[in-house]
């Protein structure tokens, strides 16, 4: 069985180790030159109900990638506005982790290979071919591509090129395979009705930041420093992250330690924040131009069902933001981990499997689905960590961050270590 997964984001690569596991030949075809995709400067984890998903998918035997982000976390169990026992990966060291973990279990790897082509057979993808003519076959496919960029999405929607670390000016843009399989994709929308959504932290130089802010950073994880009125940048409409547009992140200005300063807003005046006492010699370690934008995202997400396959296709299936308007690391692995399952699934002619709605991960693969199908839906973003999603789960009571109780769940539901 072999199995093409098109894209080394977190969710990529959490399909590459779920179908690694279930036997399958596995190829991860990146188009830059490092792992991880946006996860390369994010960072928070196990924030509000993640912590449950996480448990969840630990406990049906998925935990790798949680593992490496546990192992490598700077912080764990910290609190910051509207945000309970999180965990702060160091992006330095994670990258790097995950690599070596994907070639100790044997999955083939391949950086700039920029998938632009595939060959098709009625509704099969036979092959993906990438910018230098190298072929791809295999048996099943799993987009896992994101919904970030291309830069000139960023121009038109956005503020123009950030100079973020997706690098499309050295690598190309992102390139959709259930686009190029000619399927109609979805399109995210802002609550003004306009399209895309604004990436939503930056990261500073810690180096560039004064030696007390350092200290709290190193030392509780978090600083949170109220700005003056006129000092106030108001962006909360435009975020991905809609679990961060809350008036403390306006109002305040929120690092968090992931090795560099995390600065919690999708973009701020670089003038301004040197007016900010410690902030003086402020500089943007991503995006480059921090102080006038950031990248743009959720431009396509494929139709699919619950069990991850693409609609109107027959071997291609999706995880991570290509999933759905799902924002956030640990909804990229949950979702990557899923496809990658039962990619193998399909090609042994095996039923696929959804994961209940008893389970914080089910309701939000299915939620999600019936969300982006209704225009409303559309215009928002969801995550386990906070919003509409973290709401509903809530309120159906299945956020919980009781171990123990989680693994119970997961037995009665006959899912104990299904993915292991
Ligand atoms: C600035 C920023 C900060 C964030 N901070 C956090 C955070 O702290 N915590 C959190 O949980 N979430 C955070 N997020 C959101 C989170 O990073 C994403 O929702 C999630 O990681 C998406 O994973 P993905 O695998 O779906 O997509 P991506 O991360 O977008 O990965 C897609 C990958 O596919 C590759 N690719 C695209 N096209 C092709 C092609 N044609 N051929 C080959 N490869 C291709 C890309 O190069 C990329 O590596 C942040 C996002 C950003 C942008």
């Amino acid at each position: 069985m072999k199995v093409v997964i098109i894209g080394g984001g977190w969710s990529g690569c959490a399909a590459a180790i779920s179908a690694k596991k279930k036997g399958a030949e596995v190829t991860l075809l990146e188009r830059t030159d490092m792992l991880l995709g946006t996860g390369l400067v994010g960072g928070i984890m196990r924030n509000n109900g993640r912590y449950t998903a996480t448990e969840e998918l630990i406990a049906m035997g998925g935990g790798e990638l949680f593992k490496i982000t546990d192992d490598n976390s700077r912080h764990k169990n910290i609190d910051f506005p509207g945000h309970s026992h999180a965990s702060l990966y160091d992006v330095g060291k994670t990258p790097g982790a995950v690599l070596q973990y994907l070639n100790e279990i044997g999955v083939n790897v391949v950086f700039e290979a920029r998938i632009a082509k595939i060959d098709m057979e009625n509704a099969s993808i036979l092959s993906v071919e990438d910018g230098q003519g190298n072929i791809y076959k295999g048996d099943v496919f799993i987009d896992a591509t994101g919904t970030a960029g291309p830069m000139n999405n960023c121009t038109k929607y956005g503020n123009g090129c950030a100079m973020c670390i997706l690098r499309c000016p050295s690598f190309g843009g992102r390139i959709s395979l259930t686009g190029l399989a000619g399927i109609k994709e979805y399109v995210g929308k802002k609550s003004d009705e306009s399209i895309g959504a604004m990436s939503g932290s930056c990261k500073l130089y810690k180096e560039s930041l004064s030696p007390e802010i350092v200290n709290e950073l190193n030392t509780k994880g978090v600083a949170v420093i109220p700005l003056p009125e006129d000092l106030i940048e108001d962006h909360l409409d435009i975020k991905a992250c809609q679990q961060y547009a809350l008036k403390e992140f306006k109002n305040n200005i929120i690092l968090l330690d992931t090795g560099h300063g995390k600065l919690m807003t999708p973009f701020y005046s670089i003038e301004k924040l040197r007016r900010i006492p410690g902030f003086e010699n402020a500089r943007y370690e991503d995006p480059y131009a921090g102080g006038k934008g950031n990248s743009m995202r959720f431009f396509a997400m494929a139709p699919r069902d619950n069990a991850l396959k693409v609609e109107g296709l027959n071997n291609l299936f999706c995880a991570g933001e290509k999933a759905g308007l799902l924002v956030g690391h640990t909804e990229a692995v949950v979702t990557g981990t899923l496809a990658g399952y039962n990619s193998v699934k399909f090609c042994e002619g095996e039923s696929l499997l959804e994961i209940p709605r008893q389970l914080a991960i089910g309701e939000a693969i299915a939620y999600v689905k019936e969300q982006m199908e209704i225009e409303e839906g559309l215009a928002k973003k969801y995550t386990f960590s906070g919003s509409v999603l973290f709401d509903r789960i809530k309120s159906l009571g299945l956020y919980t961050i009781n171990i123990h109780e989680i693994e119970n769940k997961v037995s009665e539901l006959g899912l104990k270590n299904i993915f292991a």
